[in-house]
Order: C-alpha cells, then structure tokens, then sequence
C-alpha cells in the first residue's frame, strides 16, 4: 500500500462529496448501494453526475466496486480513505504538501509534509490489519463480515489511542512530537529531528544514556502507563547542544531521548503489565549489550517497586486517558487483540515486518487487495524518489 496522491487535485469539488457519501454509508452497510451515495451526497446533478463521480472514484481506486449475492455496492479502499483524511488537513490547513515516505513501519506508513508556512512534520498513517489482511487472504469474509476485524475500524482506533496518549504525554511534558492534527486512521505531529536509537552507532556515555531511557520510562509508569513497545524503533535520539553564553561555543552536548508510537500502551493495573513491562525493560537492556557492550550493574528495575510509585510525587495519572476520549472498552479491547494478532505473525514471520530506514519502497503488495491497481503511466521508484513533494491543497489563484 503506497499514498500515491497524485490524483488528488483533479478530484472536482462532487467527487470529494460521492467519496465522503461512501464514507458516511460504510459505517452502517458492508456494501455501500448506488441509491445511498446518492442520498448521502445530496448532489444536485442527479443520479447521472452521481455516477459519474462513482466511476472516476472507482478508477482512481479510491472505491472498490464489489459483488455480491443480493447487490451490487461500493466501498471505500484504504487510498479513498487516505484521500478523505488528506483532505481534511488539507482543509484545516494542517497539511500543504505530501513528502517522501521516511519510517518504513509494517503498521503505518509514515510521511513528511509540510503546512502552509513551509514548516515539516509528520503525517502517520495507521495500517492496522493490513498484514492481518494478507494472512487471511483466502478467507477474505473473515475480515469483511466481521467490523471489529476490519482494518478501517482498527486503523482509525489505532490513530485515535494514539493521539490521545500523545496529546496527554505532550501537556504533561514528557518528551514526544507535538500532537498537531487528527483525522480518520491519520494523525499529524511535528517532525522530530533525531534519528531513533536503531541507528546510533556509539554513544560517549552509553551508561548516561541507559539511565536517561530507564529514567523516561519510569516517569510513564508514574503516570500509570506501560509504552508496551519500547525499543530503538520507538525511542529517537536527539542531540542538544548547549552553548557557552560568552562566546557561543558549543560546550556539552547531552542526548535526550525521545519517545513515539503508543497504539498499544497500557495501564500498569493492566493483567498482563508486569509481562510487558519487563519485556520493554529487556528490550533497553539486550540493545544496549549488542550495541554498546553496556550491562548495567544494578539488576533491576522491577514491576513491583515501580508499580507503589504510581500517581506519586504529583504526577498526574494518564492511563484514564482512552475513556476520556470516548474509546470504550470494546473498542480498546478489540484493538488490543489486534495487535496482539499481529506481534504473533511477527513472531511467526519476523522478516516480513523489520523495518529498515534504507529499505526499498517495496511495497510489492500485489496481493495487497483487488483496488490496487497500477495507473496508467506511473513512473518507476527511482523517480518517485526524486519527486518534488506533491501539492495537496487547494491553490490560490496566485499560485496557479
Ligand atoms: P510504527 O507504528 O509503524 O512502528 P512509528 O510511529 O514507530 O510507526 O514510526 C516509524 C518510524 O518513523 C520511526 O521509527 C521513526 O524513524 C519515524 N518517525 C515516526 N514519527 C516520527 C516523528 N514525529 N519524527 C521523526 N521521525 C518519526
Ligand atoms: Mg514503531
């Protein structure tokens, strides 16, 4: 699955209503019927316009015409989601222009864009069930009779868990992007400009270092909180340089780590949060003998003394946080066998989702889903590589 946004600018002012009106039908049809869109888009044009957009949403792949025994129906591919998400930054001006792809998750797809002033960020697209997708390909009904399996329901519970724990860890001000925009299974954040800890060679204090990444974790737990998938994927180095106020030399610079991605962060009342939170802890201890040759000479720490400090020295306790932004417990619980369905098939096939920073945009996924059709006179990778970012949002005549 690759966001090819190129089609985006010739989709007229009808076509975003026709997609929105697939949209809006989805949420209560598996197969959206031709006379919904229609009612839902409420286009002046009739019935003929209506499916005039239908079939330039259709062969842009952003709709998916499906068969079936009783109707015929549309419905919405994960491009005319991504289009839908897309638009709306755009229209609230999060968003200006669509970048290169910088992290290569399994789960998500991560962009640079940048806003109206130019200034860069990231735009995380979530893509939970995508591999899922793949694994129970030859029973595709699985996942299409059954809504808390379907990757759009999953995707957008992911975006949501996450920017609301990004939100909250950003005002309590522990170190992570800045939650700037969320829509549908997307959210917008600032651009971090570290590398994460995967790609740190050598430290000078390897030692200063561990302390700083246990020390962080640590504050999460005080605030009630387990990252659950802490590790040098997740954890982003930044280097701050302090000056000499005399004459601006550069005296000390310290590493101040960084962290990201919380779709599956827990409570520490959570059943299972002493496994995951030695889990995390390991995860620190075995990177930092492979990569540093570090072992810290304290054994340690450990669940059950962190677990009475909790709501301790005035932190503030964020693991409420999902129920106060409205993710009930059903949808917490299916999102959370959702991505415990997929740390399995990682397990299982490991391979299949490393990421690399230097990995190819191989998303070769031609089993990927019948919408994802080849256009007509893409160019090759290469290319793609060096395109100039794409221009979303809608110009002003100046510009034209
Ligand atoms: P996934 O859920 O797929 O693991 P992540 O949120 O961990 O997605 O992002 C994948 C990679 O993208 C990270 O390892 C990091 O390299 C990069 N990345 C993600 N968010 C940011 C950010 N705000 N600033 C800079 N790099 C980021
Ligand atoms: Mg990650």
């Amino acid at each position: 699955m690759k966001l090819d946004t190129r089609a985006m600018r010739h989709l007229t002012a009808e076509d975003w209503k026709v997609l929105a009106a697939v949209e809006q039908g989805s949420k209560n049809h598996e197969l959206v019927p031709v006379s919904i869109i229609e009612r839902f888009s409420r286009l002046k044009g009739g019935s003929s316009l209506v499916s005039k957009c239908i079939s330039t949403l259709a062969k842009t792949s952003l709709i998916a015409k499906m068969k079936e025994a009783k109707y015929d129906g549309y419905r919405l591919t994960y491009g005319g989601l991504d289009y839908l998400a897309l638009h709306t930054h755009s229209q609230k001006r999060h968003i200006y222009s669509v970048g290169t792809r910088v992290g290569v998750g399994k789960e998500s797809d991560i962009m640079l864009v940048a806003d109206h002033t130019g200034a860069q960020q990231i735009l995380k697209i979530h893509r939970l069930g995508r591999i899922s997708f793949r694994t129970v390909k030859t029973n595709r009904d699985y996942l299409k009779k059954n809504a808390s399996g379907s990757w759009m329901y999953l995707s957008t519970l992911a975006a949501r868990k996450e920017y609301a724990f990004l939100s909250a860890l950003h005002a309590a001000g522990i170190p992570v992007p800045t939650p700037i925009a969320h829509s549908r299974h997307t959210i917008v954040m600032s651009l971090v400009d570290a590398p994460p800890l995967r790609q740190v060679s050598s430290v000078p204090d390897p030692a200063a270092l561990y302390a700083s990444l246990i020390e962080l974790y640590l504050r999460l737990a005080k605030h009630g909180l387990i990252h659950g998938d802490y590790n040098e994927f997740n954890i982003l180095i930044r280097e701050d340089v302090s000056t000499n106020p005399q004459d601006g030399t550069a005296e000390e610079i310290t590493l101040t780590p960084v962290v990201i991605d919380f779709p599956q962060m827990i409570s520490m009342e959570h059943v299972n949060a002493e496994m995951y939170f030695d889990r995390d802890i390991n995860c620190i201890k075995i990177f930092f003998e492979r990569r540093f040759h570090f072992k810290p000479s304290t054994p340690g720490p450990f669940y059950k003394d962190v677990k009475k400090t909790v709501g301790k020295d005035g932190f503030e306790r964020l693991d409420a946080t999902l129920e106060a932004s409205g993710i009930t417990k059903k949808m917490a619980k299916d999102l959370e066998a959702a991505i415990r369905q997929h740390e399995e098939e990682k397990l299982q096939n490991p391979e299949a989702f490393e990421p690399s920073e230097d990995e190819e945009d191989d998303d070769d996924d031609e089993d990927d889903d019948e919408e994802e059709e080849e256009e007509e006179g893409n160019t090759d990778d290469k290319e793609k590589e060096e395109q100039p970012s794409i221009v979303i949002g809608f110009q002003s005549p100046s510009e034209l």
